[in-house]
């Protein structure tokens, strides 16, 4: 699923923006406090904890919708920064004491009156968009579709019919259409399907975003008349589709089936947020769980290794000040760990100084982000690094010959597979392939020429099986290939098929040319009880078609005779 479905989100955060407002005013009490400490006798400490109170606060205003609070902050935090945590604050004369008292005092003024402005009622106009729109219309649902057509009949049955693909779609009018698109950013519209002559105005109003991901949201034209110039206009008015009547349904489903993975696979990400303001942390956590990304909050930074051998994050968000604990040093120590040297840590400071920015960024972590960061800045930074970091994990785990999956990672798919058939009693086949007389290319042509032929196989496979078959490499001129809810029947023809197909490729070498063939065997996965028991009936298949002369396909059928069947 592309994004999370949280109808309840804009409550939520609501909510946290609210607590953040009891917790202002606490703090402006406390800082006052701490005013008038620095005047009286029992100053010790005052100015260390109104730094750090003033230095959370530059940081997390801005996040609740209060800039200028968070501003305010931070002027003052410079102003106190030089003397703040002092060994000896008695050291400070106490005319330096009364001058600070003035300006905090001064200072919490203008806060004060900041703070008076946002009652708690106040609301954020994000959170308005979001309740025009019945959000729990949105839940439960594989992928969502936004449906404009000025025939509200034609819109329903459509809607109707997609549902029982599993997709939710909801029939909007163009004038709905800004707002339902704002909606669609968080609840997961993966199209905006359109009768051809709307297809213009939407794109209008799709394209009077700002926001990327709602400009990048495609736009099928569905139902019209078929023709050449209805192709190209709608073509020109930036459709990425066209399914005109009779709709063809299952062609429909398949593309935004498509759509739906590719955005998945843009998406997803695994984030370890160390941050100990808890409000900050939850609100951080809400932005980016809207965005598909998983976050798991870590508060108790001695709890941190651990969580990580668990979680497994593609990337570390580290505040860099910390309750009794540095950011810094802790990245550091992260990266004693020789399996997150290349993870990405990302610190989240309300530092603004260029040169302790760098110092920082010298002692382990990769970038940083000031505070208060914007949910879309947050968001975007997040998906980048998320996604960079999996196409390196995709270089680790590809084969660098045929791009496919490296063998420990073809049998873990495999044994996922076998878990998968048992839990949901669907049928899936493994196909083991194995290049006949490979050693004879190479003596004959060389090496160079017998990796040509196995990167065309590897391409082969690649673009006729299926989207959500997988292919690894098992070893030199071997592959393996799972197909999850394929029957034997399928997975042989399929295979019989592409045997087919590579025996036809003539490659060259020289002035000769000369053709390959491949021996498969297919064993059913749900039939057996472990990844084990399927890899040798697959391989017993297979040895069965090299013995039977080899250039076809083998099927393992459990049975009273258990014998393989030959498929020629
Ligand atoms: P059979 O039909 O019985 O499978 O015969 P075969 O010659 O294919 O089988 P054998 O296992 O004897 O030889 C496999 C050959 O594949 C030997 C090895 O040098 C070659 N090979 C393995 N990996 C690669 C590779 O990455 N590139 C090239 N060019 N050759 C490879
Ligand atoms: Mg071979
Ligand atoms: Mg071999």
């Amino acid at each position: 699923m592309p994004y999370t479905n949280a109808p309840d989100m804009p409550a939520k955060l609501a909510r946290l923006r609210e607590r953040f407002l009891v917790r202002l005013s606490e703090d402006l009490e406390c800082l006052q406090k701490e005013a008038d400490r620095l005047v009286s006798d029992d100053d010790g400490g005052a100015l260390c904890s109104a730094y750090h109170r003033l230095h959370r606060l530059a940081g997390s205003a801005g996040t609740f919708g209060m800039p200028d609070v968070g501003r305010t902050a931070r002027a003052l935090e410079k102003v106190l920064k030089p003397v703040a945590c002092i060994e000896d604050e008695s050291r400070l004369d106490s005319g330096h004491k009364a001058r600070l008292f003035e300006e905090l005092s001064s200072g919490l003024q203008v806060l004060r009156s900041l703070a008076g402005h946002q009652t708690s009622s106040a609301h954020d106009p994000s959170l308005d968009k979001a309740n025009v729109f019945d959000r729990t219309r949105l839940e439960g649902k594989q992928a969502r579709l936004l449906i404009v057509d000025e025939d509200t009949d034609r819109a329903s049955l459509l809607c109707r019919e997609l549902s029982s693909y599993g997709f939710d779609s909801l029939e909007v009018s163009v004038d709905a259409m800004m707002t339902a698109i704002d909606c669609a950013e968080n609840s997961g519209v993966v199209a905006l399907l359109a009768s051809p002559v709307k297809v213009p105005k939407v794109r209008t109003v799709r394209n009077s975003s700002s926001d990327p991901a709602i400009l990048r949201l495609p736009i099928f034209a569905v139902g019209g008349h078929d023709s050449f110039d209805n192709r190209y206009e709608l073509a020109e008015n930036g459709a990425r589709g066209f399914f005109p009547d009779p709709i063809q349904l299952p062609e429909l489903v398949e593309r935004i089936e498509k759509l739906s993975a590719d955005q998945a696979r843009g998406t997803r990400g695994r984030v370890i947020l160390v941050e100990d303001d808890p409000d900050l942390a939850e609100h951080y956590r809400l932005v980016l769980h809207l965005a598909g990304i998983d976050v798991r909050i870590v508060n108790d930074p001695t709890r941190l290794l651990s969580d990580m051998a668990a979680f497994r994050p593609d990337l570390v968000l580290m505040d860099v000040q910390l309750d009794g604990y540095s950011g810094v040093h802790l990245a550091r120590m992260i990266r004693f760990d020789a399996q997150w040297l290349s993870l990405p840590i990302i610190y989240l400071s309300s530092e603004d100084d260029p040169d302790i920015q760098l110092d920082a960024l010298s002692k382990g972590a990769d970038d940083f982000l000031m505070k208060p960061v914007s949910d879309d800045y947050l968001v975007r930074s997040v998906q980048i690094r998320c996604l960079r970091a999996r196409l390196l994990s995709d270089l680790m785990n590809q084969d660098s010959l045929t791009g496919l999956l490296k063998h420990s990672l073809i049998k873990q798919t495999l044994e996922q597979e076998v878990a998968r058939c048992r839990r949901d009693g669907h049928t899936s086949a493994v196909v083991m392939l194995d290049l006949d007389h490979f050693k004879t290319v190479n003596d004959t042509w060389g090496h160079m020429v017998g990796d040509t032929v196995i990167k065309s196989l590897a391409n082969l496979l690649r673009n006729r099986l299926r989207e959500t078959d997988l292919i690894g490499r098992y070893g030199g001129e071997e592959f393996l290939v799972v197909m999850p809810g394929c029957d034997l029947d399928d997975a042989e023809r399929v295979m019989q098929d592409i045997a087919a197909s590579f025996s036809a490729l003539a490659f060259t070498a020289g002035q000769d040319r000369f053709h390959v063939t491949l021996s498969a065997g297919i064993a059913a996965i749900h039939a057996l009880s472990t990844a084990d028991e399927s890899l040798n009936a697959a391989d017993t298949a297979l040895y069965r078609r090299k013995y039977n002369g080899r250039n076809g396909v083998t099927v393992f059928r459990s049975g009273p005779q258990n014998a393989p069947q030959e498929a020629h």
